[in-house]
Order: C-alpha cells, then structure tokens, then sequence
C-alpha cells in the first residue's frame, strides 16, 4: 500500500511593518488538538525584529498619541464591535485548540467583552485629552506660587505582549485593550501552539481598517533578537510558565534598561470551604460545583484554575464522592461535539506533561478519582483528583502545577489551618472561599490577602450572581504576588497606568496649567465680558471666570432654608446648643445653604449652551459662615472634555465660595454639560 502524501499545512504569517511576511525556516507544525491533524506551521525565520521595533515606536506610537484617550477608545470599541460580528468564524477555529463552545466563549466573548469594558471605562474615567493628572494637586509652598501635580504619558517604545497557549484571543486582547487605551503600539507574540487562532484575530482586526498603522504587529513564531533590543520605553508582559518568566525577567536589555517586565505565571490557586459548611449547606454544593468547573473548563488549562481545594477534614469523603458524581456525567470528546462538556489538552505535549506532574504530587497524595478512559486519538485527559492528607508537611501538591483537569482536596482542622495551607501556593493568582458565616469571612480573607492577588468569596446569596472563581474581570486586577508572577493585569484604569510614565509636575500653577492643559490651583483666572455659560465648548478656555456679585447671609435666610427643607439640625436654630459645639461659636448657616446661594450667583439663567448640571466633585465646607458674612463666588473653566459621539462634552469647573473676600467657605468641582457648538434657538 502506498504511504498517503502528506500535505503540508498552512505556513502562519507574522505581521511585521505593515505586510504579512512568512519565516523562511522550518519552525514547528503544531497539530489539532482533538485529532492530531497539523493544522500550521509556525516560523518566525528571517524576521528582522529590528525593523518590528522600529515601526511599533517611530510610527505606531507617534499614530496612537496623537489621538486622544476617547479617541483610542472609540477606535478600540468599533474594533470591538466588528470582532462581535465575525466571532463565529473565531469560534469555528478554536475547536482545534481542543475548545468546546464554552471554553471558546471565554477567550473569544470574555476577550472581545474586555475590549469593549475598557473602551467604555476609558471614556467614563479618562479625560479625553493627551495629558492626564493622576491624583490631585499638591500645595508645596505657603502662598500656593509653587505647586505640584502628577500627571501620565504613554511610554514611547512598544509594549511587546508574550502570551500563553490557553487563551489565544483572550490572551491578546485583555492586554492589548489597556495598551491600546495608554496609547501605546503593541507587538504580540503568542504560544506557537494556538498562534493560528491568535493570527486569525489579528487578521480580523487589522481588516476593520480602525488601527493606525503600526499600532499592532505580530510574531508567530520565535521572537528572534527581540528581547536584547529593549529600552527603558518598552514594555514586557509575559504569561506562561514560571521557569519561562524567570529567565526572560533576566534578559540583559531588560535588567539593564530597567525595562518594564510584568509576568503572570502558573499558580497553585486555592479553593477553601468554611469550617461552617455542612454535606447538606449551600455552600459545600457550590465549592463542589466551582471545584469540578475549574477542572473541567478548558480541560483545566486555566491559569486561574483549582488545583487545591482545602476543606474540613469531615467534608473530604463527601467531597470526592460529591464530585465522583459530577466528573461521572462529565463527556468528554471532541470539543465541536454538541454533548461534549470538556474538550482536549493543547498538545499531546500537555497530555505527558500532566502525566508527569499527577505522578510527582502522587508522591505526597492518594489518588482518590482515578482518570477514566478518553478518546484514543487526540490531547484527551479525564479529571484526576487527588487527597493529600497531611497538606502542612506535603511539598509537591503545594509546588507542582499539573496543567490540566486535576485538583488535589486538602483537609485541614482549624481556619489557621487552612490559612497556613492556602499560603503555602508561596503567591497565587486567585482563591476563592465558600462560606455563610461572615466570621469565617473575615478570618479567612484577611489570613490570605497578603498572598492572593484576587480573592472571592461566594454563598447562597451570591450564587446566582457571582462571576465565579476563574474569570479574571476587566475592573479587577489580575494577577498574583510571589510564584504567580508578580505582575498585575486588568483592575480597570491600574492597567492602563502600566503602560504610561508617572512624572511628578512641580513649578508655578500658570506652569503647570500650560503643560497639562488643566487650570490648577493658584493659576491665573481671566474674568470674561461674556459669561462663560454663554460659551460654547469650542469658545470656552481654561481658566475663563466669573467673579459674581457678593450676597449677605441673613439669620431669615438660614430659618427660611430650614423650615422650607426640614433641615432644623440645632447648629443652625439653638444659639447656644451651636455654640457648645467645638466647631462653632454660635448658629450657623447650612453647607447646602451656601451651594445653593453659589449656584443662585454664578449661574447665568437664559437658555443657551449649557446643558445641565450633572453634579459636584470634592466638596469641602472649610469655614462656618454666621448671619451678616457676606459670600462671593469665582467659578473658573477648569476641564474641558469634549465627547467624541456627541454634539457636547463635560466642562469642569473650579468653584470657590469666599466669605468677606478673605476666607475660603467652600471649594468644590461643579460639572455641567456643554454644547460644542451656539445653539440655534
Ligand atoms: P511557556 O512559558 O513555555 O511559554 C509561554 C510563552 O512564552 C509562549 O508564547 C512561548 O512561545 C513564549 N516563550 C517561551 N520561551 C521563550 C523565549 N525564550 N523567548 C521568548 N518567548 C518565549 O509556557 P508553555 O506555553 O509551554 O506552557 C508550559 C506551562 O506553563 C504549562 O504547562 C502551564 O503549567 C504553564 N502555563 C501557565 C499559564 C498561565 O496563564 N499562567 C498559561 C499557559 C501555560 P512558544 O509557544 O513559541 O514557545
């Protein structure tokens, strides 16, 4: 018989500078994960990761930072959105990663969604602008000439994103999104094994026409020289295995250069059941529930999975039998396979590398489930659980990570126990704790923090709404001290700062109001003819002010307030119940009385380009104000916002009120909405 011609299979592209380009080598085939089947080649021969660098900073930076942060938002939402609409042809590639549905789900949706999160949070909390403050101005002189503010910039280099097997479109976009957000370009490299899922993304999103040019370049394959041409500019996020992380953190460049280096590495993540849990409770079914979940999604390659599942020691036979249940009724099979619930392993590589790792915490553990059988062909390992009876004194189950569909159970006999056990993972990315007793809450959640880079506690109540322990969320940081890495990821506007300079600002507040494009404190204020309610966005500057007229407070004033509102606290109606109070010395006028007679002073009524007032920011009352003071208002144009979707933008405003021209009384942020253009009326 004659030997059937093998194909060769598809040779993947890397996307260097602007053109698709193939390696020249012969780089790896990698294969189906259910089948065997090659699927690609992977290569990055011939690459000039030179030229890669050069393009990423010289012309996809300079593209990205001329936009403003809502512009790069809305880019990342459009991009987003048309991702959402070719998602199946996403989905029907990652089968051959060994995804069932709802494995792809996770890294396909959770992916997409997490673009889409930051470009809505990007617009909600950034200004949109090219420089911004973080935190609030600082005072540093007694006459406020000199001040200080820290402000963000995006780094001028490339963010080269290293990336896992496991979530080959998730992977990318949840670091690509606050990358993108900062303005920063991006190179991404991911595991050669599911690199074919990771360029068929790109593809997709390079065919949207929404990036600048050079704002994404990508490597299939090996990564060359990259590493030894960093600068202080770049930036390097790694996820994958710790032996990895370590030796990449100790690439010359990147210790030399003091480059930006975060990793997020495989951890020994910890589910732990209060001491409060009964067989019966809704809590010991929701920790069996969470525990077979997180052996099965992703066949267990999660970096987030539970590996260690640590509970009353009178819990442990129920558990394994609970879970005997739910792994019994688990099919396993190919992942397109509408009755499959768990798919296979990335490669045949992972199947043995689990093997090898089940049999080294063996050493310290019995086998309680024992794996049954799988599919012949293709990456397929079946749940494995393991006891280790004496957790305190056992090494491997705490150090070895089997990568796959496995959990050793770890009974303890006290809550310091458990805290002792879930501590010894040395640094985890993730625990979570069932329990229905708040005490227990406590006890645990402060016992762990300090090891844990998230930790999530879940009962009766939250079950229905909880995200669950293995879904690292867009608003919460991901990722974990110690042998989880050390790095962090997501947790909202923290990520974007990742890839953004901090530089503390200080000079004088005219100085600091020209480089941030903020008025600061102390700035100068320049009074209008026109009022500046009757500015439109595109006529309104920094730093415009009303100075209004002054209006005396009267004790009629301060009587008619309380009765009209039903504010009669005693510091405004007892003379003397307000004088024993430490802060006063005899009645005084509400906080709110003076907002209101704020507003009744600056605002200039007549229909016009301001919209609406949608709140106040950072109010303080500094000084009582008694009957006969009389108030001021300056209100000065302190942040213009424009909105990229809208025929207005947000205007912030420095409100201060002044008693008799000397004492501030109050000082606070109003927010009002402007038109950017007159309106025709
Ligand atoms: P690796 O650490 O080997 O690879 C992770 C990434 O680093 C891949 O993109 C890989 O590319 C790249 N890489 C490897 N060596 C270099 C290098 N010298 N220079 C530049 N890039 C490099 O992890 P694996 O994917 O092989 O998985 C091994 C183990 O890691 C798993 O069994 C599991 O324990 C753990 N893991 C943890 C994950 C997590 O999320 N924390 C995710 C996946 C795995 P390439 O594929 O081309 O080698």
């Amino acid at each position: 018989m004659l030997d059937a011609i093998p194909t060769e299979p598809r040779r993947l592209e890397s996307y260097v500078a602007g053109r698709w380009q193939a390696g020249t080598g012969e780089g790896q085939v990698v294969t189906d994960a259910a089948t065997g089947d090659p699927v690609a080649r992977v290569d990055a021969t011939g690459i000039d990761m030179g030229e890669m660098l050069r393009h990423g900073r010289e012309v996809g930076g300079s593209r990205l930072r001329e936009m403003t942060t809502h512009q790069r938002a809305m880019m990342m939402k459009r991009i987003g959105l048309a991702l959402m609409e070719r998602k199946e042809e996403l989905y029907a590639i990652s089968t051959a990663t060994g995804a069932t549905r709802s494995d792809g789900w996770i890294d396909i949706e959770g992916g997409i969604g997490t673009m889409l999160s930051y470009a809505s949070k990007g617009r909600r909390e950034l200004p949109n602008a090219h420089v911004i403050p973080d935190g609030p101005p600082e005072i540093l002189s007694k006459d406020g000439s000199f001040i200080g503010q820290h402000i963000l910039m995006p780094l001028e280099g490339v963010a080269i994103h290293i990336n896992a097997f496991n979530f080959p479109v998730w992977g990318m976009l949840e670091k690509l999104a606050p990358t993108w957000l900062a303005g920063m370009p991006a190179i991404v490299k991911p595991a050669s094994q599911t690199s074919y899922l990771t360029e068929a993304c790109v593809r997709l999103m390079l065919e949207t026409g929404e990036l600048p040019e050079g704002a994404l370049q990508l490597i299939c394959g090996r990564t060359g020289d990259l590493l030894d041409r960093v600068t202080c500019q770049d930036v390097v996020t790694f996820t994958g295995s710790a032996a990895t992380a370590r030796k990449l953190r100790n690439t010359p460049a990147i210790i030399e250069n003091a480059v930006r280096f975060t990793a997020e590495a495989d951890s020994l993540n910890a589910c732990i059941l209060g001491s409060d849990a009964t067989p019966d409770s809704p809590e010991f079914e929701l920790f069996v529930k969470e525990v077979h979940r997180e052996m099965t999604a992703k066949a267990g390659q999660k970096c987030t999975a539970i590996r260690r599942a640590i509970l009353p020691r009178a819990l442990v036979e129920p558990a394994v039998e609970a879970l005997r249940a739910r792994i019994e009724k688990t099919v396993i099979g190919h992942p397109a396979d509408k009755e499959t619930r768990m798919g296979a392993l990335a490669s045949t590589d992972q199947v043995e590398e689990v093997r090898r790792a089940v049999e080294a915490i063996g050493a310290e553990a019995r086998v309680a489930i024992a794996p049954g059988s799988v599919p012949e062909k293709g990456a397929f390992v079946a749940p494995c659980v393991l006891v280790c009876d004496d957790p305190l004194t056992a090494k491997a189950p705490h150090e070895i990570e089997a990568f796959g569909p496995v959990c050793t159970l770890m009974p303890y006999d006290s809550l310091d126990e458990a805290i002792e056990i879930a501590n010894r993972g040395a640094g985890s990315l993730v625990a979570s704790v069932f329990t229905d007793d708040t005490e227990v809450a406590k006890t645990l959640g402060r016992g762990i923090a300090k090891l844990h880079g998230r930790v999530l506690f879940g009962n009766r109540l939250s079950a229905k709404t909880s995200t669950g322990h293995g879904s690292p969320l867009p608003q919460m940081v991901h990722g974990g001290p110690g042998r989880a890495g050390g790095g962090e990821e997501l947790g909202g506007m923290r990520a974007v700062k990742h890839f953004m300079q901090r530089t503390a600002l200080q000079g004088t507040p005219d100085q600091l109001t020209a480089v941030i494009g903020q008025w600061m404190p102390g700035a100068a204020r320049r009074e209008t003819e026109v009022h500046p309610f009757r500015r439109s966005l595109a006529e309104l500057e920094i730093g415009d002010t009303i100075v209004t007229p002054a209006r005396k407070v009267t004790l009629e004033d301060i009587e008619h307030f309380a009765n009209f509102t039903g504010d009669t606290f005693y510091a405004h109606m007892d003379e003397d119940a307000a004088a024993r109070n430490p802060f006063f010395e005899g009645r005084v006028a509400h906080g709110y009385l003076i907002v209101s007679f704020a507003a009744g002073l600056f605002v200039q009524p007549d229909e016009g380009p301001v919209l609406a007032n949608y709140g106040v920011d950072s109010l303080r009352f500094m000084t009582p104000v008694n009957a006969g003071d009389s108030l001021r208002v300056q209100l000065t144009a302190k942040q213009i916002n424009p909105r990229e979707t809208d025929d207005y933008g947000e205007v912030r405003w420095d409100c201060t009120v002044l008693r008799d021209d000397a004492e501030v009384v109050a000082q606070y942020d109003v927010l009002t909405l402007v038109a950017k253009q007159q309106r025709d009326l």
